[in-house]
């Protein structure tokens, strides 16, 4: 695979997929920007090459065109961190003639802003026609939506084999080497970290994950899929009823590995996932009745803190906790620090809802790798190939 460094972009049309697919507010004010701010160092790469440069993202979920889904919050946001120097012009569609002229008027250092791919339905139908239209506005492609690299679109594979030449860009690099390393290579003690709602999410990556790690820490709710296959009592706790034969057969393949597989051994509960409950602490594994699960509880971080502290890789994807409730927060906080607190290791988080914690909970700068791809980074450590990866590649 060629990395956009390897591209020759000095007067030449170039496409960039980028994810900008950001978190707005009622305002519609971008209210993270990690995505946009991780995607400069390509866009600027381009622009100081001289090249017409085109970004081109989606954004939410839009049933056809949705004003409240244009992209030029993100594209605003883009012009705040390139400067005055540097002209961001947002089209008012991505494909189509008016779109053509846009382009065809580009100068050289020029960047362009699409309009939301998915106003038109053609993206995600990875439609042919389609594609060729979004080609025909370059002479090369590079893709950094590295959130989006899960997703065979137009804009991420179908129009790839219509354009000239093709590259990575320095994000989805940065993302495939260091989730990539996870897979191949990763240095012991390696602990991986796995919380969030549901195990049925995460079937393959534990599965994937279990015979290269030294010990997986489980938390979150999916933690009482596995508790209640124990046959320990786990209460109103949120369970998977029909994934706890798999749940146990998880619980003997690791043993089997001889990997530790670890569960919480105390937990803060409440009676509802809500700011309403209160927050109690249970000392055991098992759960009275009439309550849920809903963090980690005081022995649990500390048993986890030790195990991440002996490793040199840690992994860590999915809340220990209802962490959006401040009062069920303690146990996606602890193991963010407990992370934060290495200094040789490789840390690693992926997902959207723990890059989010991370994020909040002021943690990112302080681990050496933090995914923009929450799906992607997933499919990725289920050790599936990504199509919008192996569109660069052929
Ligand atoms: P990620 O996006 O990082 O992969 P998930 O989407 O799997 O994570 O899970 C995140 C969600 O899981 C959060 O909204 C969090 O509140 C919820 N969650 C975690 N633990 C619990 C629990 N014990 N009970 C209910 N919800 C939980
Ligand atoms: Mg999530």
């Amino acid at each position: 695979m060629r990395t956009i460094d390897e591209l020759e972009l000095g007067g030449k049309r170039v496409f960039i997929r980028v994810d900008f697919n950001v978190p707005l507010d009622e305002q519609r004010k971008v209210t993270d920007d990690t995505r946009i701010r991780e995607a400069l160092p390509t866009i600027q790469k381009a622009v100081r090459a001289g090249a017409k440069v085109i970004l081109a993202s989606h954004l939410g979920r839009p049933k056809g065109r949705d004003p409240k889904l244009s992209l030029e919050p993100p594209a605003g946001r883009l012009r705040e961190l390139l400067g005055p120097e540097h002209e961001v012009v947002l089209a008012d569609d991505c494909a189509g003639d008016g779109v053509q002229k846009v382009v065809r008027d580009l100068k050289a250092g020029q960047v362009l802003v699409l309009e939301n791919l998915r106003f038109h339905k053609e993206e995600e139908a990875n439609d042919e026609g389609f594609s060729r239209q979004l080609a025909s506005l370059c002479d090369a492609y590079v893709n950094d939506a590295f959130g989006t690299a899960h997703r065979a679109h137009a804009s991420t594979a179908g129009m790839v084999p219509f354009v000239a030449e093709k590259a990575a860009g320095y994000l989805m690099k940065k993302e495939l080497e260091h989730l990539g390393k996870l897979l191949k290579g990763a240095e012991r003690p390696f602990v991986a970290v796995l919380g969030g709602a549901k195990v049925s999410d995460k079937i393959k990556v534990i599965e994937n994950l279990l015979p290269r790690v030294d010990a997986l820490l489980v938390g979150g709710a999916m933690a009482y899929t596995f508790l209640k296959a124990q046959g320990v009592e786990v209460g109103k706790s949120r369970v998977e009823e029909d994934k706890l034969p798999l749940a146990s057969k998880l619980l003997e393949a690791a043993s089997r590995l001889g990997k530790e597989l670890l569960l919480p051994i105390d937990h803060i509960a409440g009676t509802s996932p809500d700011e309403k409950s209160e927050a109690r602490e249970v000392k055991e594994r098992a759960i009275p009745r009439e309550l849920m699960g809903l963090d980690i509880g005081p022995k649990t971080r500390e048993l986890y803190r030790q195990q991440i502290r002996r490793a040199k890789t840690v992994f860590w994807n999915g809340p220990m906790g209802l962490f959006e409730v401040e009062k069920f927060a303690a146990g996606t906080r602890e193991i963010a620090m407990a992370m934060a607190d290495l200094r040789e290791a490789v840390t690693v988080v992926g997902g959207g809802d723990s890059a989010a914690a991370v994020n909040e909970m002021g943690f990112a700068s302080r681990m050496k790798h933090v995914s923009t791809g929450g799906g992607a980074s997933l499919e990725l450590l289920e050790g599936r190939e990504l199509p919008g990866v192996r569109a660069l590649e052929k």
